[in-house]
Formats: C-alpha cells, structure tokens, sequence
C-alpha cells in the first residue's frame, strides 16, 4: 500500500470544556489524550509520516508527551488555518493518501486507518460515520417542535482521509471550516463513509471522560506477568557474563551459549506472559547458530514478539542466586546494560542479588541460578 501521512489537530483550546488543563493534555486511562490517536497512527504499518499541530504555546511540550519520530508543529488562529499547517509539514508526493484527525478523538483504531485507506481507493475523500438513532426535532423560535427525517442524516466522525494534494488545494480557498470534508463537498468530490465507532466520539464536555474511560476500557486488553528461572554451573573460566556485564572470576558458566543467567531468565520471563514457549523453544540448544551467543539477541527476540502481539514491556526484575562472585558492585551496571537494550528508563529496570546461605547447589558455589518477572503492558487496541 502507499505510504500515507496523518495529521492529528490538537490545537484547540476546548472552551466547552470549562477550566483546566486542555483536553489533548488530560489523562484517559493512564494516557494522555493525545497519545492514544498518535500511538495508534504510529503502529499502522502504512502511515509514514505523522504530524501533530500543537497550540502555539505549547509545542515544547508536546514533542515532549510524542517523542522525537512525530513532528510538532504550532497551530493557526482557526482549525483551518491549523490543518494547512499540519498538511504542509508532511513530505510526501501530492497522490499520497492523508488522514486529518482530531486529538480529542482518543478512540482510534488501526481498523479504521486501514478502513479508511481502502475506501480511498475508489473515491476523493472518505470518513467515518454513524447513523442517528435518537428521533431528532426541529425547535422553532416560539418552542413548537417539528419532526426531522433522521434517516438520510449521519454522525460524521474523523479520521477523514483525502489525497494531499486535493485537500491542499480544496482548503486554500477557506475560512473555517466545521471539518475538512466540508472543503470536499464544496467541489463536488466523491465521498465514501465507512462505519463509524461511539469510540471515535468528540471528547466534548466534562461527562465524556468517563463516557470514554468506560468505552476505551472494556475493549483494552489487560496487563501480563510473566516469570523466568534459570541456573548455570560453574566450569573453567575466566569470567562470568550476567545482565550483559562481564565479571572477571576463578571460574566461568558452562552453557551453550554465553551463559547469561540474567538475560536468560528474563527472556523467558517475557515469553512467559506471552505464552509463547520457552527459551529452547525459541533458540534450541542442539542448533549450532546459537553456539556462544550473545544473549542480548535472546531477551531482543523476546521483546519483538512482545511488540508483535500487542504489548510493551513495562517493568522487568531479576535477581541472581548465588555466593560468588559478588554481584552488588556490578548491579548498576547489569541495571543500565538492560536497560539499554530494551529502550526502557533505568526506573523500569531492576537487578537484585541474593545468597543462599551456604545451603544447595548455589550454596556449594556449583553455579548460579536466576529468576526473572516481566510485566508486559498493552498497547493501544488494534481493532
Ligand atoms: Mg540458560
């Protein structure tokens, strides 16, 4: 599929709203508003390039919330004006799709991108809408009501998708616009509507919060644990690798590959809460590939298929079981090492050392043993 741009508008100030923090900035279940719909056009394998407009006196702070690979830019007097900036901070040749959405939508799912998209393909713009169910009236000056016929009406939500170069050319002439299909309509393009979702409803008033915290909620997948354990026996050697740090010592671990208790268990800790098998499972022992690996690739491997179903990893804990060699003046090092590897903050990120008090194998310093636990965290809905 082309590659295709998106622009998220969150420049508004929410004058409904009342007082308080403007709503791309509120917290929706532990997000912020605006990182619900920009996570989810950064996970759609076919959008490119995402733009965020930001008010003009905070567009610091939003690279901030969105991270370096969305470019911010600051937003105009009116939502017109904003959108035409947002469309021209993209690159992109003037056939390539675009999906102008709203920041206060937070519903939006990697379906309707891809909906959205395909729909493209035989019209000029194409949008999400909804039927009106309620009875709708008509109310007259003077209070007397009067029917509306609701069945040729609909609920228009956003994303709305165009190609950039159209909607470029169709916004030049306007004002304000009450959304940038308007801008279509007015030259007679052909539009397509896909089925809308209640969760791609306008965070509006104070009440919707809750309205969409209950919707956003009960689709959300939930959080996995999971846990690890591994031992390794001393044998001849130099040193010992744990949680990537080399450890000079009298003796070394025997193993396949390099040995990394640490790594090792941690590794099948995340396979664990992705009931996916085990670490043999994934890298057998009898596959001569894997002879002296770094286990680095191991817990990385792990990770993608983490990334792959769904899920980030939200916080990791090892602790290694042994007496010797002292693991207490390597931990931060153990700690940042993993840390590093897994793009995680180091707070995520915890290395902890036991003995057994002389009793067992460790006790006996025979080898050393390591238990691993991994809570994977759900990213945004997929449908
Ligand atoms: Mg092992």
């Amino acid at each position: 599929m082309k590659q295709a741009g998106a622009v998220i508008v969150a420049a508004g100030q929410g004058s409904r709203m009342g007082s308080g923090p403007e709503k791309q900035y509120r917290t929706l279940l532990g997000r912020r508003v605006i990182s619900w719909s920009a996570e989810a056009f950064l996970q759609h394998e076919s959008i490119a390039q995402l733009v965020i407009v930001a008010p003009r006196d905070s567009t610091e702070r939003m690279q901030v919330i969105v991270g370096s690979d969305v470019k911010v830019v600051p937003g105009g007097s009116t939502r017109t004006e904003s959108v035409r900036a947002g469309l021209n901070a993209l690159d992109l040749p003037a056939d390539s799709p675009v999906l102008i959405h709203d920041a206060a939508r937070p519903g939006l799912s990697l379906k309707v991108i891809s909906s959205l998209l395909e729909a493209l393909n035989d019209a000029d713009a194409s949008a999400p809408a909804l039927l009106v169910p309620d009875a709708l009236k008509c109310v007259a000056p003077d209070n007397r009501l009067s029917a509306v016929d609701r069945a040729p009406l609909r609920r228009i939500q956003t994303p709305q998708a165009f190609r950039l170069g159209s909607i470029v050319d169709a916004l030049e002439q306007q004002k304000d616009l009450v959304d940038d299909l308007a801008a279509m309509e007015a030259i007679g393009a052909k539009v397509s509507l896909i089925a809308g979702h209640e969760r791609l409803s306008k965070l509006t008033y104070e009440d919707d919060f809750e309205i969409m915290s209950r919707l956003l909620s009960t689709n959300a997948p939930t959080p996995r644990l999971g846990t690890g354990y591994d031992v390794h026996k001393f044998g001849t050697g130099d040193h010992v690798i744990l949680c990537g740090v080399k450890i000079p010592h009298s003796q070394g671990l025997v193993g396949h590959s390099d040995a990394d208790i640490g790594w090792h268990a941690l590794t099948d800790a995340i396979l664990g809460a992705l009931a996916l098998g085990d670490i043999g499972d994934h890298f057998p022992p009898s596959d001569p590939k894997w002879k002296d690996a770094e286990s680095g690739q191991f817990l990385k491997h792990a990770q993608l298929l983490a990334d792959d179903a769904g899920y980030a990893i939200g916080n990791v804990d090892i602790t290694l079981i042994c007496e010797e060699p002292k693991i207490k003046p390597h931990r931060d090092a153990m700690r940042t090492r993993t840390a590093e590897l897994l793009e995680l903050p180091l707070n995520l990120v915890s290395v902890k050392a036991t003995t057994s008090e002389g009793l067992g194998f460790t006790g006996r310093r025979e080898g050393i043993a390591g238990q691993a636990a991994a809570v994977l965290t759900p990213k945004p809905m997929v449908d």
